[in-house]
């Protein structure tokens, strides 16, 4: 990285269940998920885009907003990327966004960056480990008009207003060159992120948003009312913003279930049985013959 002007970042963060940890209890008779059964988690690929944008601006100066489309208590994935590093956190929230797709979740999210920023740089991680669908970032980047670099793995220089990545794919990788502001969605080879401080969480202890104020004050009765409550917040950079789908000017046919085309008509579980796995030996030989097999029964070509 060479001149030194401050990069202002913004990273979309998504609380996700976690998929990782699913026992019996979680998946229902009919094929559906319980989601209350399982703990809510930061998606894992989002902290490692939200480690990116700290190096950076520890390299660089600049902040770190960091940004949430959710129910309420998406404000925990906020008040943990407090305590890792970030300088300013959002939350929107609102019942006419329930049901979004990807186009309706980039739609709000585009709404809420242009109101948030400017930025130099957005991150997002490469794919939530819920819907999986990995289009949040593009579709977002796409709205806003700027240049993306997906499966973004490593900065290699940000120099004027140009950025230079590397991107990992199955093949190989790529370096990649654009112009700021750009979109870079993150993979989770990226970097190890760093833990929350026990300083920061100290500090930002009381971080909340309006709907937590009542929480707060029966921990901490000196706050006689919200509004003392807010003040003290405020003044302390501890308020979680809350934006409503008004607050960031979004149409309501573009967001939530009525921006949302996708329908999810049915889920399938598929479990591969044991008899349709075959071992292969791992000898020339033996990769030969499956290569032979598999152009034989026109699999590859
Ligand atoms: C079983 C199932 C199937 C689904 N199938 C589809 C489908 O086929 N098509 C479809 O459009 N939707 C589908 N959805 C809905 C999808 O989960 C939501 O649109 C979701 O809000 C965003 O998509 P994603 O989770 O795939 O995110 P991805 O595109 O995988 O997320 C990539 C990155 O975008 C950012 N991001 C994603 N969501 C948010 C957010 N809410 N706030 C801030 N940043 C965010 C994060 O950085 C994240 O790492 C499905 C949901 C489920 C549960």
């Amino acid at each position: 990285m060479t001149d030194q002007k401050p990069i202002h970042s913004a990273v979309l963060v998504k609380q996700v269940p976690d998929t990782h940890n699913i026992t019996g209890e979680v998946m229902t008779k009919d094929g559906t998920m319980n989601r209350n059964a399982l703990p809510a988690i930061f998606n894992p690929e989002d902290l490692n885009a939200l480690e990116m944008a700290l190096q950076i601006r520890e390299r660089r100066g600049g902040t770190v907003t960091v940004i949430t489309m959710g129910p309420p208590k998406a404000a925990n994935v906020l008040r943990d990327a407090l305590f890792r590093g970030a300088d300013r956190v959002i939350l929107l929230t609102d019942r006419k966004f329930a049901g979004a797709d990807t186009l309706a979740t980039s739609y709000v999210l585009k709404c809420a960056v242009e109101k948030a920023g400017p930025f130099d740089l957005l991150f997002c991680g490469r794919q939530a480990i819920d819907g999986d669908t990995a289009q949040v970032g593009p579709q977002l980047a796409e709205k806003l008009g700027i240049p993306q670099i997906t499966y973004a793995e490593t900065i290699v220089e940000i120099s004027g207003d140009q950025i230079v990545a590397e991107r990992v794919l199955d093949s190989g990788s790529e370096i990649v060159r654009c112009k700021l502001p750009a979109l870079l969605t993150v993979v989770g080879s990226a970097n190890t992120p760093r833990p929350a401080s026990v300083r920061r969480r100290i500090e930002r202890k009381l971080a909340a948003a309006p709907g937590e104020y009542a929480a707060i004050r029966a921990a901490w009765p000196e706050f006689e009312s919200d509004a003392q409550l807010e003040t003290y917040l405020t003044a302390h950079g501890l308020k979680i913003a809350v934006w409503t789908a008004e607050d960031i000017g979004a149409s309501e046919e573009q967001v939530g279930l009525a921006g949302s085309p996708t329908q999810v008509h049915k889920i399938n579980f598929v479990v591969l049985e044991s008899t349709e796995s075959k071992t292969i030996p791992a000898t020339p030989e033996g990769i030969a013959a499956m290569v032979q097999e598999l152009v034989h029964e026109y699999i590859v070509g």
